[in-house]
């Protein structure tokens, strides 16, 4: 077996019909906000990826806010429905404590430069959100709550939140949720679900890195982050990314996630951890949660040194999400659920995607017995 990819919640491989799509776009002459003809076309490539990925996620296509990635989504999402609420005396915002840092950290910026108030709703121990302590927060200070954000699935346990109840127990208040996770891996739609905005990512779901959407309802007008040509309802100034654009779409409708395969392999593996490392514990496994993802701690061991060990078995997994790997501190997301600091620095996050096999998985679980030993062998005082 050469090197094997478990890490398909930090990024997937392209299908390959994206590629085809990006590396053609890529090819044309015209900027899209151009009057002539070179203009116009790639204008009309534009649109028509617009209405595919808005019929996708069940939105307009005038929702559908194009921005160079998921984090840039949830900043201008969280940044703008607070500045607008702000404008009507409203300064709290409200988050989960599980959030992904690119909503956790303009939330904590917001509180530490723009005067804001912010209340992290808690979570159970299978990381799902306390949806009584955000009715009482909406019935005693909802008038001063300018936005309220609760990821759609987390990123690193795959724990689904109940978004639909955030909506309605929200009532008046805007209401954003990311759902660069859930996207194409589990039913999801705009519209049904009544949020004020959605963030989205191309790479997750099989598309090019650097691309992703913010999803705005129809007639929400917030502040924008970045000021220029006015591109995207003046909302996202900057000269559109035709190609990885038009790459995001043809991901969007492309049937290359599996869903049901995806389960199973998540299904046998965890089934196989339990069997080998009966001490293991398996984080949210009583929450819904998605296809691909599993988090597992392993008792006394640190997750840095079991990712080295992984790697040299040519496996590549993560201590948690992509994006705070190599900061050296424990999880806030299992901390949230309940865990100390030592046992949330020692788990790590396996997560299967649509290229993956059963003899994938089966060759990590094979290895990981005597990588946890050696783990613990390390680990020992
Ligand atoms: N939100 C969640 C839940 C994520 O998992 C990620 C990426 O890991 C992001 C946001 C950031 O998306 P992007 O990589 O497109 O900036």
């Amino acid at each position: 077996m050469s090197s094997i990819y478990v890490d398909h919640a930090a990024t997937t491989p392209m299908v390959e019909s994206a590629l085809l799509a990006m590396t053609a776009q890529l090819a044309q002459l015209g900027n899209p906000s151009s009057l002539h003809t070179h203009g116009r076309a790639t204008r009309k490539t534009l649109e028509d990826a617009r209405e595919t990925l808005a019929k996708e996620i069940g939105s307009l296509p005038s929702e559908v806010i194009f921005t160079a990635s998921g984090t840039e989504a949830n900043n201008i999402a969280l940044k703008g429905l607070y500045w607008a609420g702000r404008e009507v005396g409203k300064k709290i915002v409200v988050i989960s404590s599980i959030e992904h840092h690119a909503i956790l950290d303009p939330a904590h910026w917001l509180a530490t430069h723009e005067g804001a108030e912010v209340i992290e709703i808690p979570v159970n121990s299978d990381g799902v959100i306390n949806l009584d302590f955000l009715k009482d927060l909406v019935k005693t200070r909802g008038e001063e709550i300018a936005v309220i954000s609760v990821m759609h699935a987390n990123n690193e346990t795959g724990a689904i939140q109940p978004v639909s109840e955030v909506v309605a127990i929200a009532g008046e208040i805007a209401v954003h949720t990311d759902a660069v996770q859930s996207f194409k891996k589990v039913p999801l739609s705009f519209a049904q679900l009544g949020v004020t905005a959605m963030s989205l990512s191309a790479h997750k779901i099989g598309g090019p890195l650097g691309i992703g959407a913010l999803i705005l309802k129809r007639g929400v007008e917030i502040p924008s982050l970045l000021h220029g040509g006015g591109q995207e309802r003046e909302i996202r100034s900057g000269t559109l990314n035709a190609p990885s654009i038009v790459a995001f779409a043809t991901a969007a409708t492309s049937s290359y996630y599996n869903a049901g395969a995806v389960v199973g392999l998540r299904d046998r593996f965890i089934s196989s951890v339990q069997a080998l490392i009966p001490d293991a514990v398996i984080n949210a496994l009583a929450a819904a949660r998605l296809p691909g993802i599993v988090n597992v701690t392993f008792p006394g061991t640190q997750s840095d040194t079991l990712l080295l060990l992984m790697d040299g078995q040519h496996i590549s997994c993560s201590t948690g999400s992509a994006c705070s790997a190599g900061v050296h501190e424990a999880s806030h997301v299992l901390l949230a659920m309940g865990h100390s600091e030592i046992s949330a620095q020692s788990s790590l996050r396996f997560s299967f995607g649509a290229t993956s096999t059963a003899s994938e998985c089966d060759f990590v679980v094979s290895v990981l017995p005597d990588v946890i030993a050696r783990g613990r062998a390390a680990n020992l005082p």
